[in-house]
């Protein structure tokens, strides 16, 4: 349940403890709960798929076969996608629940855009 006070403090993107404004939705301040353990997995995730690709880079380097460089590209697409859908996935848990809650159309619209990207 959220009062009428506390979806206008989110609004004007107001900090409560619990909650934080994503960094690509600068535009339009949405500030909105997470489960903190998953994104900090999500973020673990990126982290390894970072110095995965950083090995792919050295295998081109080392002058590693092509074939060979074009399989671990790939496996890092795939990691890489996995993080999304698991960001997809807690986004709909909480934030989306949240927006529909709230009747906050705009928040539902710009997750659809995103979704069409992603899915490209
Ligand atoms: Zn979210």
């Amino acid at each position: 349940m959220t009062t009428e006070a506390e979806a206008k403090t989110m609004e004007t993107g107001g900090t409560e403890k619990s909650r934080h404004t994503h960094p690509h939705g600068e535009e339009a301040v949405h500030s909105h709960t997470h489960d903190p353990e998953e994104i900090r997995a999500i973020i673990n995730r990126l982290s390894r798929s970072i110095g995965h690709l950083e090995s792919v880079k050295r295998m081109l380097e080392d002058g590693k076969d092509c074939a060979d460089v074009l399989i671990q590209l790939s496996a890092v697409r795939s990691e890489i996608n996995n993080a999304g859908k698991l960001l997809l996935k807690e986004h709909m848990e909480h934030c989306i629940v949240e927006a529909v809650e709230q009747n906050d159309t705009a928040s539902i619209e710009k997750m659809n855009k995103a979704i069409d990207m992603f899915m490209k």
